[in-house]
């Protein structure tokens, strides 16, 4: 067992409810810097797709503890952890069992807290960790408001294309939403465009209008288009593991610097 981490995890959701926007892509790819730069990182896949499980190479085969069985109550944070082939990063996979979740959960009154209370158990396993990745569905619903209620802050992966920022107001009124009824410190970390293409207008046009609108929320780190980022998950592995030197690496080892920057001034504060 390698050495536990001093304090509790600081805990991010990947969320936005656009689907195809990069929000597997930047909890893969940011774990995966985050712990090239020494931390212990678990990834939460929270999506019933489990594309952050399979773009990790945990066969459904393997997946025989899941995010349901955790949201349900059934196994421990400890048990429901696998390893992956990148070191210091870990994850718990999804099925499509977790797609009935929505229903099942339903008349629970705590059904908003499921994953929170798993995750600051403490002694629950959480303690072994850094940093908490959970990569949530395209969609606003209970998985994606449990990952808002159980987390420190979100990250929105932002795709630089047109109507990019059309569905951020509805996600920032959701952010507003959890804070007042369940997670008054829910903050937003930061906005990060994804798919950027410097040549392109629209990137440059959307790219202005975040930073005019939001100001220094959105991360000075942009993610390029990228095919090798695109690639990278049908060889199971995340980008820097599969082509260190592509621009998809530097970008997303820029970002893992600029959440450390963030998380460590306001964990100092
Ligand atoms: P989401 O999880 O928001 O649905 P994904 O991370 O799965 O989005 O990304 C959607 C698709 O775009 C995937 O095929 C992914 O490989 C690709 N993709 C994501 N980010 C990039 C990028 N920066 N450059 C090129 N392709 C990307
Ligand atoms: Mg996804």
């Amino acid at each position: 067992m390698a050495p536990k981490s001093a304090s509790f995890p600081t805990i991010i959701a990947i969320a936005n409810q656009k689907g195809g926007v990069g929000k597997t892509t930047t909890t893969i790819n940011l774990g995966a810097a985050l712990a090239e730069l020494g931390k212990r990182v678990l990834l939460v896949d929270l999506d019933p797709q489990g594309n952050a499980s399979t773009g990790l190479g945990i066969e459904y085969d393997m997946r025989d503890a899941t995010t349901y069985d955790l949201l349900s109550g059934e196994i421990s944070l400890a048990d429901a952890a696998l390893t992956t082939s990148v070191d210091r990063l870990e994850i718990v996979p999804a099925t499509t069992d977790l797609s009935s979740a929505d229903i099942e959960l339903g008349d629970n009154a705590n059904r908003s807290f499921l994953l929170r209370e798993v995750l600051r158990k403490s002694g629950g396993g959480a303690e072994d960790y850094h940093y908490i990745l959970i990569d949530c569905p395209p969609s606003l619903n209970i998985l994606t408001v449990n990952a808002m209620v159980a987390a420190d802050s979100i990250i929105v992966p932002l795709q630089s294309e047109f109507f990019a920022l059309e569905g951020l107001s509805q996600l920032i009124l959701t952010v507003r939403d959890v804070r007042q009824s369940a997670n008054p410190d829910l903050r937003i970390e930061g906005i990060a465009l994804t798919m950027y293409d410097a040549r392109n207008n629209l990137s440059l046009q959307v790219e202005d209008d975040a930073r005019e609108n939001m100001g220094d929320m959105v991360f000075k780190t942009v993610i390029p288009r990228n095919v090798r980022l695109s690639e990278a998950p049908s060889f199971a592995v995340p980008v820097l593991n599969y082509d260190t030197n592509s621009k998809g690496s530097a970008a997303y080892r820029a970002l893992a610097k600029e959440v450390i920057g963030r998380t460590k001034k306001r964990k100092a504060a």
